[in-house]
């Protein structure tokens, strides 16, 4: 290890930086984050310092030996290699601790790349050799490291007094922290439900500890409509923590290899007029399991409210007392039309768009044709498959024209995905002739024309 990491406590304290650059100008801001009083000595200043300017000393001249007095930390940064090198020498030898911009081997410290969750903060540092790598690390762990972090540090802070009598033995503290902070109660405050969490934490902790252990909880999550690149960063989070995930036929498997390899995985099907598991089963399940203290993941394809029954499932959460969150999902609307390359809304052709379903009920479709059959609107039809002909004949019937475009998408943002395209007359054979199959999604209105000029998704 070529520099040992530390955090340094620079509240209040006195800070030099040469240089009035932009590069000077952004370790100015940092060291004013960290609370640092800042001395710049530079002739000119860039215009990032200049909006620093009222928050810093400007001394606009050159730099002078004496400016080192009393200073608990140096950075230079100046284009003049050899004025940088005079301060850094100057520096080590009273000494203060020096930082020369991209000059590793004139430095006493180095700064890293920071994550900033404050009062959590992780530093990246290549010991100089890549600062560009440094940065792609720190990308890489802003999206593992949630926001919602710092909350979450300032909640435990403010009880780890009261944990600190109530548990006298260090392990019992550990097991319970330990218990928090990968629990229902870090998940509550990662869900922005802050107020819930800090009643769960004193309620565990008045009442007996070793309840957390039972604490179950439940996860809507909506995966999307196959691309697993789709997923939100909360939902990937969650997988990887599930115990049990209960999904639907519409996940695809490259998501499903995204959950826990350990987690008990339960099929709740979903085909057409043979469902695997009733709905009711599903809701009492998701009760049993989070009783028996789990994390159970329900996981639906697209967006759990949209035609997913989501509703329904947390309702009965809900009656029961059990915590749980919903985490949205991609619908297949939007990743269709993304994929294929069809704006669902456009200035020229459409204004407005509705989803609709076009699941047949007793043999035939039962929607508002007046509604959908309006101008200068994009309608999205899901579970329209086998309803394709009864839909297009009665739009033409209420006043389409039957040269309205209209596209059907299989299998949207997946591998295998195909786009059937015609008119209102057109499609229904089209899409019969080629032997479309479930999932798909029809999309009808002028903006389905786009297509064409749009199309920018390869499938294999
Ligand atoms: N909650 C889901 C929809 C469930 S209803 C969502 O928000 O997307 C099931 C219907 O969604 C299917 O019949 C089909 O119309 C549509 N669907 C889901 N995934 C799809 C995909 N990858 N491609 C095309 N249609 C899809």
């Amino acid at each position: 290890m070529d520099f040992l990491p530390v955090f340094l406590d620079v509240k209040g304290r006195p800070c030099l930086v040469v240089g009035g650059g932009e590069v000077a100008a952004r370790k100015v801001s940092l060291l004013l984050k960290a609370g640092a009083k800042v001395t710049v000595v530079a002739p000119d200043l860039a215009e990032g310092m200049k909006e620093l300017c009222d928050r810093i000393t400007h001394a606009p001249r050159a730099f002078a030996e004496e400016d080192l007095s009393g200073c608990d930390l140096v950075i230079t940064a100046t284009d003049d290699m050899v004025l940088n090198a005079r301060v850094a020498e100057l520096a080590r030898a009273r000494p203060i601790p020096v930082n020369v911009v991209d000059r590793p081997d004139r430095c006493s410290f180095i700064m890293p790349s920071i994550i900033d969750r404050s009062p959590v903060v992780a530093a990246v540092s290549t010991g100089g050799a890549s600062p560009v790598l440094a940065r792609l690390i720190r990308t890489r762990l802003e999206s593992l490291i949630p926001p919602a972090y710092g909350r979450l540090a300032t909640l435990v802070e403010g009880f780890r007094q009261k944990v600190k009598e109530r548990l006298k033995s260090p392990m019992a503290r550990r097991l319970f922290w330990e218990r928090v902070l990968d629990g229902p109660i870090a998940e509550m405050v990662l869900a922005g439900r802050d107020k819930a969490a800090r009643n769960a934490l004193a309620a565990a902790l008045d009442d007996e500890p070793s309840r957390l252990n039972s604490l179950g909880e439940v996860y809507l999550v909506g995966a999307g409509p196959g691309d697993p690149d789709l997923l939100t960063l909360r939902a990937l989070r969650l997988m990887q923590q599930a115990d049990v995930v209960i999904y639907d036929r519409l996940v695809s498997g490259a998501v499903l290899e995204l959950t826990r390899r350990d987690a008990e995985h339960i099929y709740a099907g979903k085909e057409r007029d043979m469902h695997s598991m009733q709905q009711d089963d599903i809701n009492q399940q998701l009760v049993r399991l989070a009783k028996e203290g789990k994390r159970v993941m329900r996981l639906k394809g697209g967006d759990p409210f949209i035609f997913g029954r989501g509703g329904e499932e947390i309702d009965t959460l809900a009656r029961e007392g059990i915590p749980f969150q919903v985490v949205p999902g991609i619908t297949a609307a939007l990743g269709c039309a993304a994929y294929s390359g069809i704006p669902l809304t456009h200035r020229d052709f459409a204004h407005s768009c509705v989803f609709v379903t076009g699941h047949l009920k007793d043999g035939t479709v039962n929607l508002d044709w007046q509604l959908l059959a309006r101008p200068q609107q994009t309608v999205v039809i899901y579970m329209g498959l086998i309803g394709l002909p009864i839909i297009c004949r009665e739009l033409i019937k209420h006043g389409l024209p039957g040269y309205t475009p209209a596209a059907l998408v299989q299998q949207g943002t997946t591998q295998q995905q195909r786009i059937f395209k015609g008119t209102l007359k057109s499609l229904p054979g089209i899409v019969k002739r080629e032997k479309a199959r479930a999932p798909t999604l029809t999309i009808i209105g002028e903006v389905v024309k786009l297509h064409e000029k749009l199309e920018w998704f390869e499938s294999h």
